[in-house]
Parts: structure tokens; C-alpha cells; sequence
């Protein structure tokens, strides 16, 4: 049996006089990001990891630049997506525009680390060994994971 898939709406199909925010489940209002530096040594790694123990946080790196994303609902969001403090909102909701909002993104960045672990493994990946052992209370042996995960 052939069923008819609905198509998902696209920025491209909206009408004269509509508003693209009242089609999406306000995205926007759900997160947070900062740029942060590069980190270089594994105490940078090891502060990153910290935050992600912390919860809904990731990283994400676009064009070289590091970010630091945390996943958190806005608490004037109302259960229909609209803003429960529209006239009151902070500037930065105020500046935001749809012209390029993440709406119809697919959250596809150059690097994303959604877990410590990915983080910790992407880490032990690019740093030198002595870099990895400086903070380790274990001796490493050659070829071993020696950055605590627990
Ligand atoms: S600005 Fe974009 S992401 Fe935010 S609610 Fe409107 S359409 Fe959604
Ligand atoms: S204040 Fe309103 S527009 Fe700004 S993040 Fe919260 S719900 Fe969204």
C-alpha cells in the first residue's frame, strides 16, 4: 500500500503576512550557546568534561571557533512554543531574526561532542602522550587510554 508522506514546511512556503516562528516548535528558546577557547592541553579537556558531567551539554565547533551548548528550555516558553514575556523579552530574543535561524537546520556542525566520552576519545586522539599522562594517576603504557572516564 503506497501512503502519502506530508511534506515538512520549508522557509520557502511561507505567505505573504505569516510569521515563520508560528510553524516551528521554537527552537530557538531551547538553548544556549557560547563561543569559548580552543582547548589545547588536557586540562582544558578535562575542564570541558566537567561541564558536560554537569548535564544537557555539548560542544560544538563551527568554522574553528569552540562553543559551548547548553540544552535548557527557556522558563517563560509556553506549552504552544510562544513566548510567555513577549513584550518584556531580553534584548538578544529581541535582535534574533529568522532570516537565518536555525529552523530548518539540521544541527550539523564541523565537530559536535554530545558525551564526555566523545570528548575524552577525541582528546586522547589529537594530544601528545605526555600530555595525556601529565594528569593521570595511573603510569601509561604505550597505547593505552590512560584519561579517567569515570
Ligand atoms: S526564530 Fe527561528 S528558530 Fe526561533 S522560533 Fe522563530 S522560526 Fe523557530
Ligand atoms: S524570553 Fe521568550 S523569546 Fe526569549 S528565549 Fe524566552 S521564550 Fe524565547
Amino acid at each position: 500500500m503506497v501512503t502519502a508522506t506530508k511534506k515538512k514546511f520549508q522557509r520557502e512556503d511561507l505567505k505573504a503576512g505569516e510569521v515563520l516562528c508560528e510553524y516551528c516548535t521554537a527552537k530557538c528558546c531551547r538553548y544556549f550557546a557560547l563561543p569559548v577557547d580552543t582547548p589545547k592541553n588536557r586540562k582544558d579537556f578535562d575542564n570541558f568534561r566537567w561541564y558536560m558531567l554537569h548535564g544537557r551539554v555539548a560542544f560544538f565547533v563551527e568554522d574553528g571557533t569552540w562553543f559551548l551548548m547548553v540544552y535548557a528550555d527557556c522558563k517563560h516558553l509556553q506549552p504552544d512554543h510562544m513566548c510567555g514575556i513577549y513584550e518584556t523579552r531580553p534584548q538578544i530574543c529581541r535582535d534574533y531574526s529568522t532570516d537565518n535561524c536555525e529552523f530548518d537546520d539540521d544541527a550539523l556542525y564541523d565537530m559536535y561532542f554530545e558525551t564526555p566520552e566523545q570528548l575524552w576519545e577525541f582528546a586522547q586522539a589529537i594530544l601528545p602522550p605526555e600530555q595525556q599522562r601529565k594528569f593521570s594517576a595511573e603510569p601509561v603504557q604505550p597505547g593505552e587510554l590512560s584519561l579517567p572516564l569515570a
